[in-house]
């Protein structure tokens, strides 16, 4: 099984990808993190099936809209939040598939009343969403939040999956990435020991937390399953199909750049004696800029025609893509695979 987690500092959020034989459910995607986590799923190869948030989230907007328009991924969410616009409204009991795993949906209300937990198929991993954090749980002091309820949940439904199961969070705002079952129970401060409900409701009830900064601008986002208005869509490169790899780097097919080579710099940034190399010569009318001088001669390229990278196998343009966006320029890309998949693909060479 593949599993992936995936960070989000501005809001410190988990993100989960799981996949197994080709097929993935991604849990809790970030609206900003969308370009990062759709090339990691194209990356490994992976049909993303499935979107779960855990719950309606108050801190960030969800991403599920726009992976589902990139994959065609459902979105799934509980059924007490009342969506109209997510495809699966998940209850207690249901289960999520992907490839020849699966997930377990448990209610687990508390921090909000559309609170979900997914367990896997063999109990050996469960995402706990706010309800259960590391040493700590979700706030239960809005969005019909409830510490009694929330308590039930942890101790009756988390606390109840083995003790070695790993726990996974929506958030943690201090580095930490994992625990148990068996670890939550001894050591939480607020539901482990001998903390009982009384207990947990008096410390619930005395966080004295400020109101959370984005909540009037996420939780409407979210009951739309984070559709943008359509001005707001993070969209499409407009000057090119470029797709961003998860080391984010902006890339574009040989075959496209030869069908628009009058509408872009083709910036060739190997060394000079590089360009007559026998077996890879160079893409006609390009400017030759090593990678080693182009911060500083940056000012040769014209700045408003986009710029394409290109390099021997697609590495030493790719850091030339940073060095240009670094330098103000907006439409750059890189040249996938270089010279030697331009080669493979017999596209046209100075000779
Ligand atoms: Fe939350």
């Amino acid at each position: 099984m593949i599993f992936r987690q995936l960070f989000d500092p501005t809001s410190s959020t988990y993100t989960y990808l799981l996949g197994s034989d080709g097929e993935a459910a991604l849990i809790d995607p970030v609206f900003e993190q969308h370009q990062r986590d759709a090339a990691l799923v194209r990356e490994l190869g992976l049909t993303l099936k499935h979107t779960l948030d855990t719950h309606v989230h108050a801190d960030h907007v969800t991403g599920a809209w726009l992976m589902k328009r990139a994959f065609g991924a459902t979105i799934g969410l509980a059924a007490a939040a009342g969506v109209t616009e997510c495809d699966r409204a998940l209850s207690d009991g249901d289960r999520i598939s992907f490839g020849s795993r699966h997930l377990d949906v448990r209610a687990t209300p508390g921090h909000t009343d559309t609170c979900l937990t997914y367990v896997l198929d063999d109990e050996s991993m469960a995402f706990t969403g706010d309800t259960l954090l590391i040493r700590g749980a979700g706030r239960t002091d809005f969005q019909q939040g409830d510490a009694r309820q929330m308590f039930r949940s942890i101790r009756e439904v988390i606390f109840a999956l083995p003790d070695d199961c790993r726990l996974y969070p929506a958030h943690d705002y201090a580095g930490r990435t994992v625990t148990t079952v068996a670890e939550e129970r001894a050591h939480n401060p607020r539901v482990g020991g001998e903390a009982n409900e009384a207990d947990f409701v008096g410390y619930m009830d005395n966080l004295g937390l400020a109101h959370p900064k984005k909540i009037d601008i996420a939780v409407p986002a979210n009951l739309q399953c984070g559709r943008p208005e359509p001005d707001d869509a993070p969209g499409d490169s407009e000057w090119a199909p470029v797709t961003w790899t998860y080391a984010n780097v902006p890339e574009l097919e040989p075959e496209w750049v030869a069908a628009h080579l009058d509408e872009v710099t083709l910036l060739d940034v190997r060394e000079p004696h590089e360009l007559s190399d026998p077996e890879l010569f160079a893409i006609e009318g390009v400017v030759n800029i090593p990678l080693g001088q182009l911060k500083d001669r940056v000012g040769e390229l014209a700045p408003d025609r986009p710029v394409v990278a290109v390099c021997r196998s697609g590495r030493r343009s790719a850091q030339a893509t940073v060095i240009l966006r670094r330098n103000g320029l907006e439409k750059v890309a890189n040249l996938t695979g270089g010279m030697i998949r331009w080669r493979q693909e017999t596209l046209p060479v100075t000779d």
